[in-house]
């Protein structure tokens, strides 16, 4: 398995810590709105790389957080005359929504900043202790001369950064590029610290986190390309002086979403929320896994409206392919997978997966197995072949996040298909068309 870490800027073997487990993070939303387009990216991509371990037989331990103590929502809930724990609750529910409609898994851990307020200053508090950061007024500060690495990940030098930063003087900072770490403050959610009454500023939230689930350097962190630096940056900061480590053996960032080449943005008017898309939203996860995660997607409305057309027929073709078995009474549980045609496809699929999760070739595998699907319904063929066939098409949509529904056919609907096909053999066409007409309408046929 290849995964290209963003902290080498390689394309790396990947190797757990613990054979067996994977542990991944990736930092979550802000919950002051609904999320957009953009950030289904990662929602999709970590999903499914999740999802890959998992079938391949690792226990992964996925965490991803909620920032619930922001200006923002402290701005929403002024606006809205609701207090903040409101404000933020009704948007974690609305995520968790979206997170379900694009096909992705809601099982997982889901640290907030508000229950996680003593172990990060806790944290905050330990690297005042050693130095690496300093207090001014109740304000906190890392202390970036003393991380020797920074800028690595982002590759940026650290000279160019403190001429890009000066702009930004803050008179009570040693340097330009010190960040927050705890801001003193009388307004919104607040709490009691050694510094001041005031709350953490976003960049601890993840590493005091990762600290207390883990406890140690994990294999995986993921987020948007956006995130890069500072916030990333930041995060390996902290984590190199407080516990030793970057954070994660492997950064994986995923590209970003634009709409005809601009980027979204509130303020361009254009920005999508994945709640106002129309159709099913399994379309557009195809259409995100159909670019590599790393690569720039560009969004359109017509792009989405023809990935949801292929949904739509990819599904029907295997919900047709498993009631077809399903009303022989040839369906099996498990299929042992020896035809050379297929199981060539799912090595080609793997391989993909294997490759940094090429999902794009991952999805021509898919479609090359649904041709010989296609091939299959054709003419009568073998059930031990189809069974195989509807296997693999199960192994790789399930990885996708793309499980097809497959309702087994009840008594009614079994009698349906008798009656239909003793009417035609008959000869009795308006009865045939009557049955015909009913099981469009169950959407059998
Ligand atoms: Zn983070």
């Amino acid at each position: 398995m290849k995964i290209f870490n963003s902290y080498t800027n390689a394309l790396e073997t990947f190797v757990p810590r613990h054979p067996g487990v994977v542990s991944m993070y990736v930092c979550g939303p802000t919950v002051y709105n609904y999320i957009h387009i953009g950030n289904a990216r990662p929602v999709v991509i970590f999903d499914t790389v999740r999802r890959y371990f998992t079938a391949k037989g690792n226990r992964v331990q996925f965490v991803s957080n909620f920032t619930d103590v922001d200006d923002k929502i402290i701005a929403k809930a002024k606006e809205q005359g609701k207090d903040e724990a409101t404000v933020s609750q009704f948007y974690i529910d609305a995520f968790l929504h979206d997170v379900e409609a694009l096909g992705s898994s809601v099982d997982y851990i889901q640290p907030r900043v508000t229950r996680y307020a003593d172990k990060i200053i806790d944290y905050i508090a330990d690297l005042v202790k050693t130095g690496d950061a300093y207090e001014i007024d109740g304000d906190v500060y890392f202390r970036v001369s003393k991380s020797a690495d920074y800028g690595r990940l982002s590759n940026r030098k650290l000279d160019d950064l403190i001429s890009g930063a000066r702009v930004e003087v803050n008179e009570k900072k040693e340097s330009p590029l010190d960040f927050t770490l705890w801001k003193k403050t009388a307004e919104g959610l607040r709490w009691d610290s050694p510094f001041s009454v005031g709350r953490p500023g976003w960049h601890t939230e993840c590493v005091a986190m990762i600290d207390d689930i883990f406890g140690e350097e994990i294999d995986i962190h993921g987020g948007g390309m956006d995130l890069m630096f500072p916030h990333h940056e930041n995060e390996i900061a902290q984590a190199c002086a407080h516990d030793h480590h970057r954070v994660a053996r492997y950064w994986m960032h995923n590209g970003r979403l634009d709409i005809g080449g601009e980027k979204m943005s509130k303020s361009l008017g254009n920005d999508i929320k994945v709640k106002d898309l129309e159709g099913d939203l399994r379309g557009f996860r195809l259409y995100l896994l159909a670019t590599h995660y790393r690569a720039p997607l560009s969004f359109s409305l017509e792009n989405l409206e023809s990935y949801q057309k292929d949904w739509s027929r990819d599904e029907k073709t295997v919900q047709t392919l498993f009631r077809t078995l399903d009303r022989n009474r040839t369906l099996t549980v498990h299929a042992v997978l020896s035809d050379p045609e297929i199981a060539a496809t799912l090595t080609q699929f793997d391989e993909a997966m294997e490759n940094d999760f090429n999902t794009p070739n991952a999805l021509t595998a898919f479609n090359a197995l649904l041709k010989i699907i296609n091939n299959l319904l054709r003419r009568p063929s073998e059930p031990t072949v189809m069974n195989q066939a509807l296997e693999a098409a199960r192994y790789m949509l399930g990885i996708l996040g793309l499980e097809p529904v497959l309702k087994p056919l009840d008594d009614e609907d079994r009698a349906l298909f008798v009656s239909w096909e003793d009417a035609r053999k008959t000869k009795d066409f308006a009865a045939a068309d009557r049955f015909r007409a009913e099981l469009v309408r169950r959407d059998l046929i």
